[in-house]
């Protein structure tokens, strides 16, 4: 099943060795301690929004899909604003501490008058621009944004870890199946092949922006399923008076063979294998496209200190990112006049279809994670395909901009940690990847 993971991506010019390479040694250890930082480790989510599709029939009873959200007062630098992007010097009252995490549980505190701006002119026009602004920005958004919703809340990522939680059956089929089989694009009907199957082989009919959308999603479905087989619930020990249940978490190869070996998913498995390390391209190109950007951004918690850390370490991993000698090149993508524009319509419309396939997820554990991944995919895809970001690079080098920005021109903080996460998320699977091979071939020699 591995070794025909060596050699070529397909629709790249890069393949599986540089990137095991690049990714375990280089990206790994940084991005792992950058999203432990605290601008990362918290994100806002609406975690109760009604499912557009059908009716919600799986509310989550499952002990391990349970989420512990946090009081807003307990997110680093909340007070001073960094909702209203607005924020003004640090105040003693405002440090976070760590003991602080005792507040990140299901306390939840709404308070509508918090989102608003505060400039200068009158609250008409303000409220007459903040209508124009969500117009356009939702015309480029791959995905629908709900930070702003009342009933989003904060969830420390840390305390809420991605992995096993037995959710599976018809409510979890629905979903990946609603993702393929009506929001995919989907090569010419092959008679062989029932749901929810795309034989590979079938997509050399398609043109590459197809290809490449069924490829991004089938990559994040991997990695959803890699982290469920490496932290899967080994045992299960329940303490007489815990109120939530504790286990013991680790990788199961069996669980990992069945979903990928060859013989066990008509031949697929490699593939979906090489869809992770595909879709991982093309988020990573899209940090070093958006780096000069990213490089500038202020990363406000109330912390100076932990501030200037996080800013020095994302400076150092774009560094590393720059240096990557085989970029996803986006710039073959939708040429072609007006075809290619009516293309990139569906393209940008299926992918905010499957963000809003989200809210139908009948766990709140995958929902978190699902919502998190496709959140960061689609800033990934908003990068590399929306106007806003094809003008010419060094344009990103925002000399005319102050040096650290207050106002999000380009990306809200939730796009900005949704993005990085989800990379993360990418780059731990394909480290658990090269575990499980180690893990398969002592097997094989112990037998
Ligand atoms: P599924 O993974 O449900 O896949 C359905 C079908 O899709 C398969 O039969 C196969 O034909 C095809 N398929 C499988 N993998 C791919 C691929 N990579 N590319 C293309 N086609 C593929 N479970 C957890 O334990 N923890 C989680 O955090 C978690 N998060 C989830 C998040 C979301 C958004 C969803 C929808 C589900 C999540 N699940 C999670 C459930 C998990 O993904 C599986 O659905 C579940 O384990 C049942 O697996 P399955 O074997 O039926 O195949």
């Amino acid at each position: 099943c591995f070794d025909k993971l060596h050699g070529s991506l397909g629709d790249c010019s890069c393949n599986v060795d540089t990137i095991d390479y690049f990714n375990n040694v280089k990206i790994y250890p940084r991005i792992q301690s950058l999203v432990r930082k605290d601008y990362f480790r918290f994100y806002k989510v609406n975690l109760k929004k009604e499912c557009p599709f059908w009716a919600d029939d799986s509310r989550c009873a499952m002990r391990y899909c349970h989420i512990k959200t946090c009081s807003k007062e307990s997110v680093p630098g909340y007070e001073n604003g960094y909702e209203n992007e607005e924020h003004i010097d640090e105040s003693p009252a405002t440090k976070y501490s760590k003991e602080s995490q005792s507040n990140c549980d299901s306390d939840t505190d709404h308070d509508p008058d918090l989102g608003y701006l505060n400039m200068t002119i009158s609250a008409a026009s303000q409220h007459e621009i903040a209508k124009w602004k969500a117009h356009d920005d939702a015309l480029e958004n791959f995905c629908e944004c709900d930070d702003k919703d009342v009933d989003a809340e904060y969830v420390d990522l840390l305390l809420n870890p991605e992995r096993f939680t037995g959710y599976k059956g018809p409510s979890a089929n629905r979903i990946w199946r609603s993702i393929y089989q009506e929001n995919c694009f989907r090569p010419k009907a092959n008679p062989y092949v029932s749901f929810p199957f795309v034989l590979t082989s079938d997509l050399s009919n398609m043109c590459l922006e197809k290809r490449v959308f069924y490829r991004a999603v089938s990559g994040m479905h991997t990695s959803i399923n890699i982290h469920l087989c490496s932290k899967y619930l080994l045992s299960e020990k329940t303490a007489a008076f815990a109120t939530s249940p504790e286990g013991e978490w680790g990788p199961n190869i069996e669980e990992f063979q069945n979903r990928f070996d060859p013989s066990q998913t008509f031949g697929e498995g490699p593939n979906w294998l090489k869809n992770l390390y595909f879709v991982y391209l093309l988020e990573m190109r899209a940090l070093a496209k958006a780096g000069p950007y990213l490089e500038k951004e202020e990363y406000y918690t109330g912390n100076a200190v932990e501030d200037e850390e996080t800013r020095d370490a994302i400076s150092n991993m774009l560094g590393v990112i720059y240096s990557f000698p085989d970029h996803f090149n986006e710039s073959s993508m939708f040429n072609g006049g007006s075809q290619a524009a009516d293309l990139k319509v569906e393209f940008r419309e299926h992918f905010r279809n499957i963000s809003r396939i989200m809210d139908c997820v009948g766990c709140d554990k995958c929902k978190l994670w699902g919502k998190l991944q496709t959140q960061g995919l689609g800033t990934a895809l908003k990068i590399l395909f929306s106007n806003k970001w094809n003008s010419p690079e060094s344009d990103l080098h925002l000399t005319k901009l102050p040096v650290r920005h207050k106002s999000h021109e380009r990306l809200q903080r939730t796009e900005i940690v949704a993005l990085f996460n989800a990379f993360a998320r990418l780059s731990d699977s394909i480290r658990q990847l090269e575990y499980f091979r180690i893990m398969l071939s002592t097997q094989k020699e112990d037998s």
